[in-house]
C-alpha cells in the first residue's frame, strides 16, 4: 500500500533566474565565521591552498533547482554515507527559502528506510511519499513524482537505496529509477572519511547516472573530507553542501577556503613548502624534495634537517615551520633541553651505518642493532628507542608528502594527492 501525506496545495511561482554557480548562487547563505589561525596560515600561502581549491572546481556549476518550477532531484550514494539524513537536510533547507519540497523513499532494499525518512519528513513537515510492502523501486519513484508533480511541488526528491560499487544489480536498479523518473540532478552522497575511496565509488555512480553533484556529510567528525577531491574528479561536479551533523539544519553550503584549510589540517604544508626555500640551502633543495615526495623520510633526512635546524637560528622559528617538528620536540621555553637532545640523537645517528640511515625499512633497527649504536655514542639503549620512537613519528608525518609535485622555486604549484581524510 502506497502512502503520502498531502500538504502541498498550491505552487509558489518566482521569476526564473539565470542559472549561476553553485557557489554565488548561495553565497548569502554562508555563515560568518570566527577567523582561525590555520585558516590565515593557509591563505598566506596560497600555493597549495589555490591548487586545493581548484582542484575542488569542477570547472562547470551544478544545477539548481528554482522556484515554483518542478524540479527532480535524486540521491544516490554507499549506504550508510548519510543519504537519507541528507535528503530531508537538502529538502528542508530549501523549504525554508521558500521552494515546497517533497520526498519520495525508492529504497526498497534497506528495512526501515521508509520509516525513516518518514520520520525525518514528519518532523520537518514536508510531504513525504513511500511504501512498506511494494518492492519495486521504481514503480514507488514514478509514482511518488507524479503525485507531487501533480501537488506543484517545486523540488521532488528521491532518495534511492545505498548501494556498494560491486553490485551490479542495485546499479541496474538505480539506473532504472533515473531513467523514470528523469531527476534534473543526481547528488553523490559521501561520508567525509572515505578517503581515497571515494575516486572508485563516485566514478561507478558515475557511470550508472549522471550525477551532476555532490555533498560531503559527516563533516563534523575527525575526518578532513579529502576524499572529495577524488569524488569531484571522478564526477566532474561540484561539491555543493557540506553535513555537518545529525540534526535537520546541521547543513551547510560548500564553502571552498574553510574545506581546504581543513584539508591541509595537521602540517601546514603551503606555509612550509614555502619557506623551505628559505630554510634548507639552495644546493639540497632538489634532493631533499624529490626524496620527501617519493615519501622516503629516512634517518638520513632527519639529521640533515636536524644539522639545518641547529644551524639557523632562531631555532623555535625553524621549528614552527616543519610540520611535526614544533610541539614535541621542542616545547616552548625548554629550547636549550631541546637543542641539547637534537644533539644528542645526532651522535646516536652518528654511530649508525651508512644502511641503517638510508633504510626505510622498520624492521631494520633490531635490538642488536640499537645495543651496537648506544655502545658507540655512549648513549642507553632505551635512549636510542626514544629517538627511534621520534623518527616514526615524523615519518608517519611526512609520509603525507608522498606524491607532492616538486615546486620549481618562485612557482609554487605543489599540491598533494593524499591530503587525505
Ligand atoms: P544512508 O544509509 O546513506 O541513508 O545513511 P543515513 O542517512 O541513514 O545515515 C547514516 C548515519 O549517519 C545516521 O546515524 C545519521 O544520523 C548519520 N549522519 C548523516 N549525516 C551526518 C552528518 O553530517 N554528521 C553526523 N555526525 N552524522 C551524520
Amino acid at each position: 500500500m502506497l502512502e503520502r501525506d498531502h500538504s502541498c496545495s498550491s505552487s509558489i511561482r518566482c521569476p526564473i533566474q539565470a542559472r549561476p554557480r553553485h557557489a554565488e548562487q548561495y553565497q548569502e547563505d554562508r555563515q560568518p565565521r570566527r577567523p582561525r589561525r590555520r585558516s590565515q596560515q593557509a591563505q598566506d600561502h596560497p600555493a597549495i591552498f589555490n591548487e586545493l581549491c581548484k582542484m575542488l572546481d569542477p570547472g562547470k556549476p551544478s544545477f539548481t533547482p528554482k522556484k515554483g518550477k518542478t524540479s527532480v532531484v535524486m540521491f544516490v550514494g554507499l549506504q550508510g554515507s548519510g543519504k537519507t539524513t541528507t535528503c530531508t537536510k537538502y529538502a528542508y533547507y530549501h523549504q525554508k527559502k521558500g521552494w515546497r519540497p517533497a520526498l519520495v523513499c525508492a529504497d526498497t532494499f534497506r528495512a526501515g528506510a521508509f520509516d525513516q525518512l518518514k520520520q525525518n519528513a514528519t518532523k520537518a513537515k514536508i510531504p513525504f511519499y513511500g511504501s512498506y510492502t511494494e518492492s519495486d523501486p521504481v514503480k514507488i519513484a514514478v509514482e511518488g513524482v507524479e503525485t507531487f508533480k501533480k501537488e506543484n511541488c517545486d523540488l521532488i526528491i528521491v532518495d534511492t537505496s545505498g548501494r556498494h560499487k560491486q553490485e551490479a544489480a542495485l546499479f541496474e536498479e538505480m539506473r532504472q529509477v533515473s531513467e523514470a523518473t528523469k531527476p534534473d540532478l543526481v547528488i553523490f552522497v559521501m561520508d567525509s572519511s572515505i578517503g581515497q575511496a571515494a575516486f572508485d565509488q563516485a566514478q561507478a555512480f558515475k557511470q550508472s547516472v549522471s550525477v551532476g553533484a555532490v555533498i560531503v556529510t559527516k563533516m563534523d567528525g575527525h575526518a578532513k573530507g579529502g576524499g572529495a577531491l577524488s569524488a569531484v574528479a571522478a564526477t566532474k561536479s561540484p561539491v555543493i553542501f557540506i553535513g555537518t551533523g545529525e540534526h535537520m539544519d546541521e547543513f551547510e553550503v560548500f564553502d571552498v577556503k574553510p574545506f581546504v584549510s581543513r584539508l591541509l589540517g595537521m602540517g601546514d604544508w603551503s606555509g612550509f613548502m614555502d619557506k623551505i626555500h628559505e630554510v634548507v640551502p639552495m644546493d639540497q633543495q632538489p634532493e631533499l624534495l624529490q626524496k620527501l615526495s617519493e615519501g622516503n623520510f629516512t634517518l638520513r633526512i632527519m639529521y640533515e634537517q636536524f644539522q639545518n635546524i641547529l644551524k639557523m637560528g632562531p631555532i623555535n622559528q625553524v621549528f614552527s615551520m616543519l610540520p611535526g617538528f614544533s610541539a614535541e620536540l621542542m616545547p616552548k621555553g625548554r629550547e636549550k633541553e631541546s637543542s641539547a637532545k637534537i644533539k644528542r640523537y645526532m651522535t646516536m645517528m652518528d654511530s649508525m651505518t651508512n644502511e641503517e640511515l638510508d633504510s626505510t625499512n622498520p624492521k631494520l633497527m633490531n635490538e642488536s642493532r640499537m645495543m651496537r649504536i648506544a655502545r658507540g655514542s655512549g648513549r642507553q639503549v632505551r635512549e636510542v628507542m626514544e629517538m627511534l620512537e621520534e623518527y616514526k613519528r615524523l615519518a608517519k608525518i611526512w609520509s603525507k608528502m608522498k606524491g607532492l609535485k616538486i615546486p620549481k622555486k618562485g612557482e609554487m604549484s605543489a599540491l598533494s594527492r593524499n591530503m587525505n581524510a
